[in-house]
């Protein structure tokens, strides 16, 4: 007989998992709280303004490609993607300015005449995190870490002969500074570390993989915007016979005799496998209530959070690409008031992303749909009525010294996300946006495995669990699920 399968939460990873077991011959069903799908990865409306409403940058396209393939579609026929020519630009208070071009030849030429460090030094640091990203991508990202036979593999050999040039005994930032005369441009390669929330002055220096990701595989952007990731794949799962239930939050999951055996919404569903694309604190706390729950695990410190404006914007900026950063004068002091101080700076460092700039059509003609990040500490009761108010003055500040213009007459539309919000919206313990952060050198270990070990046919996937948050891990969480079912 076929077996059932309840998929709790439509995140990206909770839908890769309903079209990776589905083509395996289950029978999936999609359970989602909100009235809308893809978790953090989805998209608002305001105005004449369209805005995704989380991530922004786009990693690993192959990993969203292989959902298609794997379903026997030619992906290019349901998502299309280009790769971007211009990563990023800089800016610096005192109006140094930088372009991140895609190639890194081209790059480290860029730096070497505007930062004056040789361009040599960015392409061995580059071919470094290529190696070494080679070495753990395999171990840590593509397998569970929780089973013995991930620590005999060829993969594993490889790491342990190589213990000691992964970075683990020191800090990004060490690593930077030891490689980079140019406090601009250790700033720069230390911003890597905020892909996983993590700080750069604590996370291992093992985080100089990350940049690998994005200068030599390549920063991508989705033709029809980061939500169509989220739309083209749904249409995938529920082609290929996935059930999907909005406005459907799960209750509890039931368990009998050391089994989940079905789920309970408002009313009881029998099913033979459960996997909760929840975040996982809340999935024991509250679907698990009279389960015993690792308490090391889920007390694990939590990922950065983010404090986001939705900016419709009365005006186009030419020296704006699609990402874009103005750094903080002190990222040091930035990182000890949002881990330490639980704070945001008052000289924040400003994300902006503009996929009108590649989407025409997300903002009126001469008008820019600006999504405003700021990293923020996850949510502990902080006033953030009054930082959030504080911190868009600051933002205001910012763009003005920087770009000369004071952007606050040219705001025509509005909304804000906060850590509050995002833990409301999503379920996310305290807003973090990927899980638990990555500040020492344990804490790819301390992440909650795919499975459980307590409960059988009962599995986890998404940015809270093994390898971690961001789209490409939380796809990578989708497919080690549906291998170690299979086992
Ligand atoms: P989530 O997106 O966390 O979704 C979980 C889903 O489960 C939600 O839809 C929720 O409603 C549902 N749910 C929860 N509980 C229940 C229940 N009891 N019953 C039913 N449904 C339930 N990543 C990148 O790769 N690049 C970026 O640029 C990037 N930027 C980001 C910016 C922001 C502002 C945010 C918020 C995140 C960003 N991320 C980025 C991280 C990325 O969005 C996440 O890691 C990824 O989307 C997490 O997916 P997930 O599978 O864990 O599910």
């Amino acid at each position: 007989m076929t077996k059932k399968v309840a998929v709790i939460g439509s995140g990206i990873g909770g839908i890769a998992t309903a079209i990776r077991l589905q083509n395996k011959g289950y029978e999936v069903s999609i359970f989602e709280s909100n009235n809308y799908l893809g978790g953090k990865l989805s998209e608002i409306t305001i105005g004449n303004y369209r805005f995704d409403a989380g991530p922004s940058l786009f990693t690993m396209p192959e990993y969203v490609d292989e959902l298609f393939r794997i379903s026997n579609k030619d992906p290019k026929d349901y998502f299309t993607y280009q790769r971007l020519p211009n990563i990023c630009n800089y800016f610096w208070d005192d109006r140094t300015r930088l372009e991140a071009n895609a190639d890194p030849a081209v790059f480290a030429q860029e730096i070497e005449s505007k930062l004056n460090v040789k361009a040599e030094i960015i392409e061995k640091y580059l071919d470094q995190s290529k190696r070494n990203y080679g070495i753990l991508g395999g171990l840590f990202v593509e397998q569970s870490l929780h089973k013995w036979s991930t620590w005999f593999s060829s993969k594993a050999m490889k790491g342990y002969l190589n213990i000691f040039n992964l970075g683990l005994f020191s800090t990004l930032n060490k690593k930077n500074e030891v490689t980079f005369s140019n406090p601009k441009l250790v700033q720069l390669f230390n911003r890597y570390a905020t892909y996983n929330g993590s700080d750069p002055y604590q996370t291992p220096a093992t985080m100089s993989i990350i940049p690998h990701l994005e200068y030599n595989v390549g920063a991508y952007f989705p033709t029809k915007g980061m939500n169509s990731i989220t739309k083209s794949l749904i249409d995938l799962a529920k082609s290929i016979g996935v059930k999907v239930n909005l406005n459907s939050p799960v209750k509890e999951i039931i368990v009998t005799n050391g089994k989940a055996v079905g789920i309970k919404t408002d009313t009881i569903h029998n099913f033979d496998v459960v996997v909760s694309n929840m975040d996982i604190s809340p999935t024991y706390r509250k679907l698990l209530p009279t389960q015993p729950a690792p308490e090391k695990t889920l007390a694990q410190p939590r990922s950065g959070s983010g404090l986001i404006f939705y900016w419709g914007i009365k005006k186009n900026f030419k020296e704006l690409d699609l990402h874009n950063i103005l750094f903080s004068e002190n990222y040091e002091e930035e990182f000890k008031y949002q881990f330490s101080k639980k704070d945001i700076y008052n000289d924040p460092t400003v994300y902006i992303n503009i996929s009108s700039k590649q989407k025409l059509d997300d903002a009126p003609a001469g008008c820019e749909n600006w999504f405003v990040l700021i990293n923020a500490p996850a949510n502990e009761g902080q006033n953030w009525d009054e930082i959030i108010e504080r911190t868009r003055k600051n933002i205001i500040a910012k763009v003005k010294h920087n770009l000369g213009v004071d952007i606050s007459e040219l705001i025509e539309v509005e909304e804000v996300l906060d850590p509050r919000s995002i833990e409301l919206k999503t379920s996310s313990a305290q807003g973090a946006l990927y899980g638990t952060s990555s500040n020492n050198k344990f804490a790819a270990f301390f992440r909650h495995p795919n499975f459980s070990s307590k409960i059988k046919n009962l599995y986890f996937v998404g940015g809270s669990v093994h390898p971690g948050g961001g789209i490409p891990l939380a796809l990578s969480s989708a497919k080690i699920v549906s291998e170690i079912l299979d086992n």
